[in-house]
């Protein structure tokens, strides 16, 4: 085990990008007082950064903090972390190719965690939702709970929903979104979000004709080569990052 002080430092760069992800996430309607962004150490695979448990929208540097895969903290000292911390550190785990992570109680996403109407692309700007978003029921894991992710094994159990794709919805709960990169992670919580509101406009005037496996796969491709413009938009928003 590594700790805190052998653990190199991550790189600033990467800690203004993380706190920048959670108060573009607020600006953008995604995360409210709740909710949380991660993202994967860029010195040490096996840990993850996080900020301390507060409002997404007023995280700055000094509020971040570094956990291991277990949830663990290395130097929170006194401060109080997310009870949830373990959904990030169960699908960094779970997914080596996952760089970033948001979890968040999107309100336009929630309706589809709870009925059979499964979270499909709509358009192409959400074309990383492939053939739908995965589906998690605390339920068959754990029985009547808090709904929240509040140990490894709901963390891992939760990650396993997840699978291969990039959103699992949380029933009555919320949603989690993965990414190869913080940019990316960001793009597609809010994306899932627009998504969501438009599904549900468009399956009130009828048969809905969604992006197939084909074409959500191509559009999130080239999407991809994109990032940085919506980033940048976003990134003005949110003031001078502290
Ligand atoms: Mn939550």
């Amino acid at each position: 085990m590594v700790d805190a002080v052998t653990l190199p430092a991550p790189d600033s760069e990467l800690v203004d990008k993380l706190v920048a992800a959670n108060r573009i996430l607020y600006h953008q309607g995604v995360v409210d007082g709740f909710g949380h962004a991660s993202v994967r150490h860029d010195k040490s695979p096996a840990h993850f950064l996080l900020a301390r448990n507060m409002a997404p929208g007023l995280v700055r540097r000094d509020d971040i903090v570094t956990f291991d895969l277990d949830g663990a903290a290395l130097d929170a000292g006194e401060r109080r972390v997310y009870l949830e911390r373990f959904i990030h550190g169960e699908i960094y785990r779970a997914r080596p190719d996952v760089q970033a992570i948001v979890h968040s109680h999107s309100p336009s996403v929630i309706p589809f965690g709870v009925t059979a109407q499964p979270l499909r692309p709509i358009f192409h700007m959400s074309g990383f939702l492939g053939e739908g978003a995965a589906m998690f029921e605390i339920r068959e894991i754990a029985g009547d709970t808090n709904m929240l992710i509040s140990d490894n094994r709901l963390g891992a159990a939760l990650a396993a929903s997840l699978g291969a794709r990039s959103t699992v919805l949380m029933r009555g709960h919320g949603s989690t979104v993965v990414g190869t990169s913080i940019e990316q992670a960001v793009y597609r919580a809010i994306y899932a979000e627009v998504n969501a509101k438009l599904q549900l406009q468009a399956v009130t005037l009828g048969e809905v004709t969604y992006l197939n496996a084909n074409e959500a796969a191509k559009a999130a491709s080239t999407n991809d080569t994109q990032l940085a413009r919506t980033w940048e938009l976003w990134l003005r928003q949110v003031g001078t990052i502290e």
